[in-house]
C-alpha cells in the first residue's frame, strides 16, 4: 500500500474499537491501547498490533488518535506520555467542551505536539459508512497530512484554526439533538395515557419533524439579522399553542418538564412585549 502510516489509537471503548477498526480495514497498521484489558481482542485477531502502555502505542507512530471518556481521562492518559509525543500528530476524537479543546491544544503547542481536535457526529456503527461525518479544527498541516486516514472514518471537514471550533459545533449539534429527543418524550408519554404505543407515536413524528425541519433555515435568517418581524405565527400564538400543550400534558396526567423550559423563555418574550415577533426570537432569552 503506497501510503500505509502507523496509526496508535489509545481507548478501546465502542467508538474507539470502531475506529481502530476502519483503519485496520483501510489497509494501516494499527496500535492500539485500552486502561482495561479484554478490549482489543477482536482488533488483535484482525491484525492490530497490542501495546502494554500508551507511550509503547505512541512511540513514532504517524498519527495518534485519542478517544477516551472525556477531557479528565485524556489528560491522564496524554500528560505522562507527553515526550513520546513530540513532534507527532495527535487527533482528539474524545467529546469535550470548545475550553478543554483549547486547553489541549495549548498544552501540546508546549510539547511541539500538533494537535487537531475532532467531534463525532456519528454512532460506532455508523463509522466507516456514508452517514458518519466528523469535524474538525485545530492545526490544518495536520488536517492535511491525516486527510487520508480521516477520510475512512467519515465524511472530514475542517472548520478552521481555533481548537474549540469543532467542539462548538459538535455539541451545539448534540443540544438541538437530545432537545428533539426530549419532545420525542414528552409526547410519547402524553399518548402513552390515550393506548396509544411509542411505535405508533415514532411513525407519525418521524415524517412531523422531518417537514419541521425544513423551517430551520428560515429561523437562522431571523436570528443572524437579528429582525425578528414575521406575518406568521408569532409568540402570541405560540404562547396560546403552548399553554393548551400543558394543560393537555396534565389532561395526560403527564408532567410538562420537557415543555416547562420552551414555554419559560416564550412567556418572557411575551411579557417583555415582543409577542408579535416570530418564534425564533427565544434565543435572545438564551444571551446571558
Ligand atoms: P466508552 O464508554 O465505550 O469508552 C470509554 C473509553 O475511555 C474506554 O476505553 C475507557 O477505558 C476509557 N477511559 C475512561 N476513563 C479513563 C481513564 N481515566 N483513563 C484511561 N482510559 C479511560 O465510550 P465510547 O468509546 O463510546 O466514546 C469515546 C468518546 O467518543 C467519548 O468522548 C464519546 O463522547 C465520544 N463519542 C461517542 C459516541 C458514541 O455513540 N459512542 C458518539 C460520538 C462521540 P476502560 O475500558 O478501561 O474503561
Amino acid at each position: 500500500m503506497p501510503d500505509q502510516r502507523t496509526i496508535s489509537v489509545l481507548g478501546l471503548g465502542a467508538m474507539g474499537r470502531a475506529l481502530a477498526m476502519t483503519a485496520l480495514h483501510g489497509g494501516h497498521r494499527v496500535r492500539v491501547w485500552n486502561r482495561t484489558g479484554g478490549k482489543d481482542i477482536e482488533l488483535v485477531a484482525a491484525g492490530a498490533d497490542r501495546a502494554a502502555t500508551p507511550a509503547d502505542a505512541a512511540a513514532d507512530a504517524d498519527l495518534v488518535i485519542a478517544c477516551l471518556l472525556d477531557h479528565a481521562s485524556v489528560q491522564a492518559v496524554l500528560e505522562p506520555i507527553a515526550a513520546t509525543l513530540s513532534h507527532t500528530a495527535l487527533v482528539d476524537l474524545t467529546s469535550t467542551t470548545p475550553e478543554e479543546a483549547r486547553q489541549l491544544a495549548d498544552w501540546a503547542r508546549g510539547h511541539d505536539i500538533a494537535h487537531l481536535d475532532g467531534g463525532i457526529m456519528a454512532v460506532p456503527d455508523m463509522i466507516g459508512g456514508p452517514a458518519a461525518a466528523i469535524l474538525y479544527s485545530g492545526d490544518a498541516g495536520t488536517f492535511a497530512t491525516a486527510r487520508p486516514v480521516l477520510d475512512l472514518f467519515g465524511s472530514a471537514e475542517y472548520l478552521g484554526a481555533d481548537p474549540g471550533l469543532a467542539a462548538a459545533h459538535d455539541f451545539a449539534l448534540l443540544a438541538a439533538m437530545y432537545a428533539m429527543f426530549a419532545g420525542f418524550a414528552q409526547g410519547a408519554a402524553m399518548l402513552r395515557s390515550a393506548g396509544v404505543s411509542a411505535t405508533d407515536f415514532a411513525e407519525r413524528a418521524v415524517p412531523w419533524l422531518t417537514a419541521m425541519t425544513r423551517s430551520l433555515p428560515g429561523q437562522a435568517l431571523l436570528v443572524d439579522s437579528g429582525d425578528y418581524r414575521t406575518d406568521v405565527q408569532n409568540l402570541h400564538f405560540n404562547k396560546a399553542a403552548l399553554d393548551a400543550i400543558v394543560r393537555s400534558a396534565r389532561e395526560a396526567e403527564t408532567t410538562a418538564d420537557v415543555l416547562r423550559p420552551v414555554k419559560a423563555l416564550v412567556d418572557e418574550q411575551v411579557a417583555d412585549g415582543h409577542g408579535e415577533l416570530a418564534f425564533a426570537r427565544i434565543v435572545e432569552g438564551l444571551r446571558p
